[in-house]
C-alpha cells in the first residue's frame, strides 16, 4: 500500500499545528500563572481546526477520531477565546476564516464511518505544554483494524537532554513496513531510528508520565520491585507521546502505564501514532496482560488495560514481572 502522499501530508499538518501551539505558548502562556488553562483551550481548538482543514481538503472521504467538538467550542468558550482561536487559525491558513468554518473543521469526519480513519490528538501532554516541558501533536491513520501511519511533532523532544541540539524539536514518523524516521522539527534531513538493545531490566531506562496522577504509583513500585530494580534504577517522567518517540529512537527502553482511576480509560489518540512509530522502530506494544491493543473499540481502549511499550528485548520479562506483581488480570 503506497501511503507516501498521506505521510507527507500528515507530516506537514503536524508541523504547522505544532507551530501554532508554539506561537500560542509564546504569546499566551504566563509561567507565573501555573494553573491558567486558557492557552491549552485555545491551542487545542486552533490545532484541531487546522488539522481538520487540511484533512478535509486532502482526504474528504476519510473519517476522523479527535477530542474536541464544535458544540463545546461554541458553548464553553468566551467570545474573546473564540476570537483568539479564529485569529490563530486565520494566521495559519492565510485567508480570513469565519467562526462557522472553524466549527466545520473541528467536526470534519467525526460522524463518518469509513475504512480509513485519522486519529488526532491536537495537543498531547497539555500539562507539559503549560509548564514548558514535553508535548506533541499526534496524527495517525488507521486503515481497517490497525493504525498504519503515525506522526508526532514534538517541539521539545530534546528539551531535557544533557547536551541538547540547537533545534529542540523533532518530527518522528513511521509508515507500516517502511521503518521509522526522525527529522528536525524545523526541517532537515531524516534519519532512520531504532530501539535500543538493552536486555537487563535493571539497567533499562523506564519512561513514565511526568504527571504522577496519570499513573498508578503502586503499579510502578511493584513492577520495579519484581524486576529487581533498586531506587537508583533509571526512570524518567516525560509528558505526552514523546515517550514513544524516545523509546523508538533508543533514548528510553520501556514505557509503562496503568491509569490510577479505572473509570478513566485510555484514549486511542494518546497511543495510535506512537504505536506505529515504536513498532516500526523494532519495539513492541501490548497491554499489561500481554494482549495486543484493540484499535477498533472506538475512542476508548475498553478491551485493554494499561500499556507496555518496550524495545522488544525487554518485553517478555516485563510482562512476567507485571504478572508476578499481580497486575496482569482484568
Ligand atoms: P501523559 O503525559 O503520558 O500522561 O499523557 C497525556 C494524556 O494523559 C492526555 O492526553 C490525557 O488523555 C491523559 N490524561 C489526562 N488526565 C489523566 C488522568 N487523570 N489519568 C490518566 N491519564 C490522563
Ligand atoms: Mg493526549
Amino acid at each position: 500500500m503506497n501511503l507516501t502522499y498521506e505521510l507527507e501530508t500528515a507530516k506537514t499538518i503536524a508541523r504547522v499545528a505544532a507551530g501554532i501551539c508554539q506561537n500560542i505558548q509564546e504569546e499566551l502562556v504566563d509561567p507565573s500563572q501555573k494553573d491558567g488553562r486558557e492557552p491549552v483551550t485555545i491551542a487545542d481548538y486552533a490545532s484541531q481546526a487546522i488539522i481538520g482543514n487540511a484533512l478535509a481538503e486532502n482526504f474528504p472521504d476519510d473519517a476522523v477520531l479527535s477530542e474536541e467538538r464544535s458544540e463545546e467550542f461554541m458553548l464553553l468558550l468566551s467570545d474573546r477565546q473564540r476570537a483568539l482561536v479564529q485569529r490563530f487559525v486565520t494566521d495559519a491558513v492565510g485567508g480570513y476564516v469565519f467562526e462557522e468554518q472553524v466549527c466545520a473543521w473541528l467536526d470534519f469526519g467525526k460522524q463518518k464511518r469509513a475504512e480509513r480513519t485519522w486519529i488526532v490528538d491536537p495537543i498531547d501532554g497539555t500539562k507539559g505544554f503549560l509548564a514548558g516541558r514535553h508535548y506533541c501533536v499526534a496524527i495517525a491513520l488507521m486503515i481497517g483494524n490497525e493504525p498504519v501511519l503515525g506522526v508526532l511533532a514534538s517541539p521539545g523532544l530534546f528539551c531535557d537532554e544533557p547536551e541538547p541540539p540547537e533545534d529542540l524539536g523533532a518530527l518522528t514518523y513511521a509508515q507500516r513496513g517502511s521503518g521509522a524516521y526522525r527529522e528536525p522539527l524545523a526541517g532537515g534531513w531524516r534519519e532512520p531510528i531504532q530501539v535500543s538493545t538493552v536486555t537487563d531490566p535493571r539497567e533499562a531506562l523506564l519512561l513514565t508520565s511526568f504527571e504522577p496522577g496519570h499513573t498508578d504509583q503502586d503499579f510502578l513500585v511493584q513492577v520495579n520491585r519484581a524486576l529487581g530494580r533498586g531506587p537508583d534504577a533509571p526512570q524518567r517522567g516525560v509528558d505526552s507521546q514523546d515517550k514513544y518517540a524516545l523509546v523508538a529512537s533508543g533514548m528510553g527502553d520501556m514505557y509503562l502505564r496503568v491509569v490510577p482511576d479505572p473509570r478513566f480509560q485510555e484514549k486511542l489518540w494518546d497511543h495510535a501514532a506512537g504505536y506505529v512509530i515504536v513498532t516500526e522502530a523494532g519495539g513492541r506494544m501490548t497491554d499489561v496482560a500481554g494482549r495486543p491493543i484493540d484499535w477498533t473499540a472506538g475512542p476508548r481502549m475498553v478491551n485493554n488495560r494499561g500499556v507496555v511499550v518496550t524495545n522488544r528485548y525487554l518485553h517478555d520479562i516485563i510482562l512476567e514481572a507485571i504478572a508476578l506483581a499481580g497486575w496482569a488480570e482484568g
